[in-house]
């Protein structure tokens, strides 16, 4: 099913996000996590692709088992970075031979060291609004295609009002929802969600989570994408971080009372950065249910 779709008719979308491992065994936790997650029926599931085209044959491999061997709605990943143009509609025709129906449309990042030397290709799109107009020429409606929204601003960005120009321009070339990237404040999202409506922005904006189970990590990811961590609760975690159970049990907490105050706060959904992980999904799933 179409995802901008499904959107329309829910009251609280509920997504996992999961990452194309590198072997067999890895693929086969992947399979035992998205079972254990399955119960939760989420609205749709979604795999990540490699910017450049790293994980080009494993994202479609995967993409293509679920779709195939469960029930989910799954959405593919698809940056554009490092692509021609062919190469993309090659890729996207697999999708739709199958029968996928849904494209989470991204540019992919500029390899690190290369920010000021990156060459894109010339018969490729440098921006994402250039991927979603590429979709839509070459495939119409036959895919429903996301778009990445950043509440504190894309790293790249000069400032936020920059940001939002231009995500409005992957909604004008036919975006139909928007997935965030992962933030742990909620004002950011409340305040960007202001920003937003202003610029004449109204396509379904889901919150990124990204429960906190490895700080060093997190911290890590945190930094690089721009997503501000609250000083207290660096505070806390701090003061547990050779201890991995204390660490992911604050994350838990934290993330709890996050999404509890997203849906109480009319968020249209939330969607879970999972690290392939079921557990802290599923404590965290357990005890917001009631209100989705
Ligand atoms: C939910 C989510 C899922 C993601 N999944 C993946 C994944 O699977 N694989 C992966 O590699 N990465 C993924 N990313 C990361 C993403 O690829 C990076 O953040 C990337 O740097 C930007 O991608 P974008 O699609 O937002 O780019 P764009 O929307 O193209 O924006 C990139 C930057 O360029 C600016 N900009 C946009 N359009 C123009 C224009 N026309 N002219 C000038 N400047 C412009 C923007 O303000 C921004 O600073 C994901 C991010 C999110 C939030």
């Amino acid at each position: 099913m179409k995802i901008g779709e499904i959107l329309k008719q829910v009251k609280h979308s509920i997504s996992f996000e999961f990452f194309p491992p590198k072997t067999k065994e890895g693929e086969d936790a992947l399979c035992e996590t998205i079972k254990e997650l399955e119960y939760i029926k989420p609205t749709f599931v979604s795999i990540t692709y490699g910017a450049g085209g790293s994980t080009r044959e494993r994202t479609i491999r995967v993409v293509k088992r679920i779709h195939q061997e469960t029930d989910l709605t799954v959405m593919a990943h698809q940056t554009c970075i490092g692509h021609t143009k062919k190469e993309i509609i090659d890729i996207l025709n697999e999708y739709k031979k199958i029968g996928v129906q849904n494209i989470l449309a991204l540019r992919g990042d500029i390899p690190q060291g290369q920010e000021e030397t990156f060459v894109f290709p010339p018969d490729g799109c440098r921006y994402a609004n250039e991927l979603v107009e590429l979709i839509r020429e070459n495939f119409g409606d036959w895919f429903s295609i996301g778009v990445a929204a950043y509440p504190e601003g894309h790293p790249e960005s000069p400032n936020l009002e920059r940001d939002i120009y231009y995500f409005k321009k992957k909604v004008e070339a036919g975006a139909e929802f928007a997935i965030t990237q992962m933030f742990f404040d909620n004002r950011f999202f409340y305040d960007f969600l202001e920003r937003v409506e202003k610029a004449g922005i109204n396509i379904p904006i889901i919150p990124g989570i990204m429960p906190i189970t490895n700080f060093k990590q997190i911290r890590k990811f945190a930094l690089m994408c721009g997503a501000t961590i609250p000083e207290e609760l660096v505070k806390k975690l701090e003061a547990v971080e050779d201890k991995p159970e204390e660490v992911e049990k604050i994350g838990i907490e934290y993330a709890v009372k996050q999404c509890e105050d997203l849906l109480k706060n009319g968020a249209k959904g939330l969607h879970f950065y999972t690290l392939n992980k079921s557990k802290a999904t599923i404590q965290i799933y357990e005890r917001i249910k009631h209100l989705i």
